[in-house]
């Protein structure tokens, strides 16, 4: 799945952005319309090649910056469902564009099926999400953008919400929820992504970065909201950092160079083979002091599926 950053400047600032700091967002020329549409005909013949996250397939996740700040967004959308009729398009989006509903429908109407969309969302109120977001409005623009979608979407069209799970994050994490199932149970996949320490966010890894085993807890203590969503996932936990009972919502799903192993991992641990391993960001700077091999078997029932390992938990209680 080739990830496609089609255009590099931003209408938020999030505190854990991982682009690049230097120079990125002034690198615009590189994604002219032209630009864009000679590495599409160049994926398509074979001469351009794009950094696999995983091999499941041959699918766009179109990213930025803000893709939908392009300024000729939806042409780029329109030459790449021509080019590729039959592949999933994923679009990493703030949603805010969305917020105007004639841009929503005809984002929708244009790209087709497959198609899915995945929006970050920070907190149940506007003060917590912009205090993450940091652009004033943001917070009522990406709502607006959601329930357009709602409205806009095409029957098949998947809606996602991902929550970047870093240490401020955690702090709003109830009121995030609560606002979802209020308003969002809708949605097709809620995704909590452990943090990824890179680009701007290194500049403030101090109010960001938690241990994983911190950050599992603070999930697991909604377990119970977890369940009335339709779908959940956690990307880039290491299980031994994860309660068993959340492990059934554990994928696998680091590209190999993001991914490091530690002794015990290799030598000891009994799960080794189901877990998604160390995230090297997590590793150099948290120092992964909580990984640990997990040497007794838990109760789980496996999938056999390497990307979504663990199909349940036989016993609801184990921690
Ligand atoms: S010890 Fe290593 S392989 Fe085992 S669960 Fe932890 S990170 Fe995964």
């Amino acid at each position: 799945m080739p990830d496609f950053p089609i255009w590099p400047q931003c209408n938020i600032a999030c505190v854990f952005c991982s682009n690049p700091t230097e120079g990125y967002r002034e690198t615009t020329g590189m994604y002219s319309y032209e630009e864009l549409k000679k590495k599409v005909e160049d994926y398509k013949r074979g001469l351009q090649t794009f950094v696999k996250f995983d091999e499941v397939g041959d699918y766009f996740n179109l990213t930025g910056g803000e893709p939908t700040i392009h300024p000729e967004f939806l042409r780029v959308l329109a030459l790449i469902r021509t080019e590729f009729p039959a592949n999933l398009i994923r679009l990493l989006s703030n949603g805010r564009m969305f917020a105007e509903a004639n841009f929503a429908r005809r984002t929708c109407g244009i790209v087709g099926l497959p198609f899915e969309i995945a929006v970050p969302m920070f907190g149940g109120d506007a003060r917590s999400h912009e205090a993450i977001s940091r652009t004033p409005l943001s917070f009522q623009q990406t709502v607006q953008g959601l329930r357009n979608l709602a409205k806009h979407r095409l029957p098949g069209q998947k809606v996602e919400i991902r929550i970047i799970m870093t240490k401020v994050q955690a702090r709003f994490l109830g009121g995030l929820l609560e606002l979802l199932l209020a308003e969002f149970a809708w949605v097709d996949r809620v995704v909590f992504l452990f943090e990824e320490i890179e680009g701007f966010a290194e500049h403030y890894k101090d109010r960001l970065v938690f241990t994983q085993s911190e950050c599992a807890s603070v999930i697991d203590r909604h377990f119970d909201m977890l369940s009335r969503f339709r779908e959940v996932r956690l990307y880039h936990f290491s299980l031994c950092t994860t309660p068993t009972r959340l492990w059934p919502y554990v994928w696998r799903t680091l590209a190999g160079f993001k991914v490091t192993w530690l002794d015990g991992c290799r030598t000891r641990c009994l799960y080794r083979e189901q877990c998604v391993g160390v995230h090297r960001s997590y590793e150099r700077h948290a120092g992964a002091p909580d990984i640990s091999p997990i040497l007794e078997r838990r109760p789980v029932e496996l999938s056999g599926d390497p990307y979504h390992p663990i199909r349940a938990v036989n016993d609801p209680t184990s921690l």
